[in-house]
Formats: structure tokens, sequence, C-alpha cells
């Protein structure tokens, strides 16, 4: 292979392809990314950003402009869904001595905006549906619905949960609606008229349903709430399929006053089909491979969907590095062969784990291992120093 470094394509601007963008650029190579969003939209939901993709984070130069806008709370408690009892209450200012980094709660739209400065904005191409793609010896060419074109040596596929990349390569297979919507909301505090959530994340857990609320600004001004309800699958799904706030409040109308209170001052809600796929056992071809939710979709009940793909991107840049050696389906064998046992671990625990990962579940005590009892080896990963599988290891 020539020593000139490959050009890579990426396909959607999500965390994982972002994230991928950041990393590849960083070490030095040409990068392209393909969304096929018009405009990129501040669409009302909040994420936790653990300690472990906080270390990617870090390493992009991220951290110190996330700890000043986003929430770092004191304790993540359980509490039942009527009487409001404390369950358990897990100590989250020591993640950051345990772990190696804070645990932060942000609105996606601001973790979005902090990634995609650190791309040149001219790399970044909007209103890109891409339909399919071919790929022979020399590289691979992709395919717009618009009717472009573009050539890169690699694809990356971080098209996310129904990834046109992955059903090109793998068939068309639909991922797994698992029967429950998240609604989701983040809206001004002061809306709350005086209603104080703590600093705390709190899981409100009802028979078949939770909600989980918290902060997601240093300053306490803007409030988050997600879902997790049985429902039919909606007939139409896009990022901004909006919510009906009274069948929301309904679903929750036994739920503690706190809840109710945190309900009835949200003004717009949209929701979400939750879903996910079993592990697979690859996840590309040739010089093809998928990243994020396009390889890995999980249920959001350990909060490691977006960092699974943040990992992701830190590993498949270090993989990349030893590409004139290995050559592109060299280096992203290793990556694939590093990445996809412990994201499938996480994926299979995240399902799993319907109500609280880190505990026994009465319905599936087979599943009582002692990653379940220790969260360390979730968030005490840091995918920039996490050994590498060795390329013969790759299958
Ligand atoms: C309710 C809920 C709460 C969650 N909370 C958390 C949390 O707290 N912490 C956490 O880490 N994770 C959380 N997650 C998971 C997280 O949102 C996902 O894992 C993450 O967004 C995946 O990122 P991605 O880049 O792989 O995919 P996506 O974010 O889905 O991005 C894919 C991108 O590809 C684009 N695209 C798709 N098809 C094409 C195409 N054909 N051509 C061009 N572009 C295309 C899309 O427009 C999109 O921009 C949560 C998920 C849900 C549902």
């Amino acid at each position: 292979m020539s020593s000139q470094k490959p050009e890579i394509a990426i396909v959607g601007a999500g965390m994982g392809g972002l994230t991928a963008a950041a990393t590849l650029l960083r070490r030095g190579f040409k990068v392209q990314v393909y969304e096929q969003a018009e405009r990129f939209l501040r669409i009302g939901a909040g994420i936790q950003m653990a300690a472990n993709p906080m270390k990617v984070l870090r390493a992009l130069g991220l951290e110190d402009r996330l700890r000043q806008t986003a929430f770092q709370h004191r304790a993540r408690l359980h509490r039942d869904y009527d009487t409001g009892r404390i369950n358990s209450e897990f100590d989250m200012y020591s993640v950051e001595q345990k772990y190696g980094a804070p645990h932060l709660m942000m609105h996606r739209g601001d973790l979005h905006a902090a990634l995609l400065s650190l791309l040149p904005p001219d790399i970044v191409h909007l209103n890109k549906k891409m339909k399919g793609f071919t790929q022979d010896a020399d590289g691979v060419t992709l395919n717009f619905v618009d009717g472009t074109q573009a050539r890169a040596d690699a694809l990356v596929g971080a098209d996310g949960v129904h990834s046109i990349v992955r059903s090109q390569l793998f068939g068309n297979e639909s991922p797994n609606y698992t029967g429950r919507l998240a609604y989701r909301a983040t809206f001004p505090a002061h809306l709350l008229k005086g209603v104080d959530i703590g600093d705390v994340a709190t899981k409100w857990w009802g028979p078949d349903r939770h909600i989980v609320i918290y902060y997601i600004t240093a300053k306490k001004d803007e409030v988050y709430f997600t879902t997790s309800i049985p429902a039919e699958k909606p007939d139409l799904e896009s990022w901004s399929l909006k919510g009906d706030l009274g069948e929301l409040r309904a679903a929750f109308k036994d739920f503690h006053p706190d809840v109710r209170a945190v309900l009835d001052a949200c003004p717009d809600t949209h929701k979400w089909p939750i879903y996910d796929r079993e592990p697979q056992t690859s996840w590309g071809r040739g010089r093809v491979y998928l990243l994020g939710d396009a390889c890995h979709p999980m249920t959001p009940y350990m909060a490691q969907g977006a960092a699974s793909a943040i990992e992701d991107a830190a590993v498949l840049a270090r993989c990349f590095e030893g590409v004139d050696k290995a050559g592109i389906n060299g280096a992203f064998r290793q990556y694939e062969a590093t990445r996809l046992p412990r994201a499938s671990k996480i994926q299979s625990l995240s399902h799993l784990n319907k109500r609280e990962w880190m505990r026994v579940d009465a319905a599936a005590p087979e599943a009582a291992t002692k990653e379940k009892a220790d969260p360390g080896w979730v968030y005490g990963y840091d995918a920039w120093t996490a050994p590498l599988a060795k390329p013969e290891m790759a299958v």
C-alpha cells in the first residue's frame, strides 16, 4: 500500500460519525462526512456522558467546554413511583476519582455542537442521503439519492439504527422494536414554578414503566426527562416525532406528585420508539465497516449507546494508525476485534436489564455476574489506552 494516507468517507453526522471524523482528522487522515439532514436541529433531549466517553472527549479538547455548560449531579437515585421511597443512591461525585473522568449530564444539542466545532465546515456535507455503495479493489463509491457520487478509500457507516450501510452489508433485517417508547423533553426550569428536582438524577420506577429526570445545564436552568413506557410502535418515526402531552401525563397519572409536577410544567415533547438488535458477529467487509448504533444499537437503560459510539471512534483512529502495514481491511479488522466484544457485552446487558443494570434482575438471575455488581469495567475503560486486539486475532 502506498505511504499516502487513505481518504475516509463517513456516512452519518451523529455522535459517532462526528467523533470518528475528529479522531481520524487528528491523526492526519482526510475525512469527508455525508449527512442526510438539511440542517442540525436542537431537538429536546438530554444525554449522559459517563466517565468512559468523557476520556475520549477530553483528548479531543472538549472537557473544559462541557464542564462549563453541563450539569454534574451529586447522586443517582432510584425511587418508587408512588411513595417516593428511595431504594438506592449512588454517589456520582466519587465517579471522577474512581474512573478518571466526570459523569456529565447535558443537552444532546450541546454535545453535538461541541463535536461539530472540531471539524472544518467544508468536510461536513449536509443534504447527502446515501442510498448505497459499491466497493472494488481500489476504493468505495458512495451513491446519493440526489444522483451524485463520492469516492473514498474506505467507508465508515455511522448511519444509526436503521443503517443503509448495514443493510447493504448484511441484509435488510429491521431492528427489533422493544415494545417501548421514550418520551423526551427539555424545558426551562423556571416553568417548574419552584418545584426543585434536586442536584440528582432520579429514576422513578413504576410497575411497567419508568421516568428519569435531571438538569442538563451547569446553571440548572434547563430540565430533561426521558421515559420508557409500553406502547405500540408509532406508524411514523423521525428525530422530530411529536409526542402527545395528554397521553404522556395520563401514562404517569399514578406517579408521585414531584413527577407529575414536571410533566405538568413540560410545554412540548417528542417520542422515540426504542430499538435494539442482537449483537452481530461481524461489523463489515473489505473497505466498509460500521460504527455506533449502525452495528450495536442498544436500549438506553445503561446510557451507553453514544458512549460506545464515541469509544468506537477513538479505537478506529488508533487502528488506522497502523494502516500502512495492515492495509485498510487489516485496520478495520483490528478495530472490529477490539471493539466488538465490549460493545456486544454492553448491548446484551442493556437489553437484559430493563430495570437496573447494576442490580440482579429476578427475571434473569443467570445474568447476575460480577460485572453487574461493579460498574468499573464500563466507566473505567479508556479507549485511548485499552489494548488493541492483535491483528491475527481479527476474524
Ligand atoms: C431515549 C434515549 C436516551 C438515550 N440516552 C443516552 C445517554 O444518556 N447516553 C448515551 O451514551 N447514549 C444514550 N442514548 C443512545 C444514543 O442516543 C445513541 O446510541 C447515539 O445517538 C448513536 O449515535 P450514532 O452516531 O451511532 O447514530 P445517530 O445518532 O442515530 O446518528 C446517525 C446519523 O446518520 C444519519 N443518516 C442516517 N441514514 C443516513 C443516510 N442514508 N445517508 C446519510 N446520513 C444518514 C442520521 O441523520 C444521523 O444524523 C439514548 C437513546 C435513546 C433512544
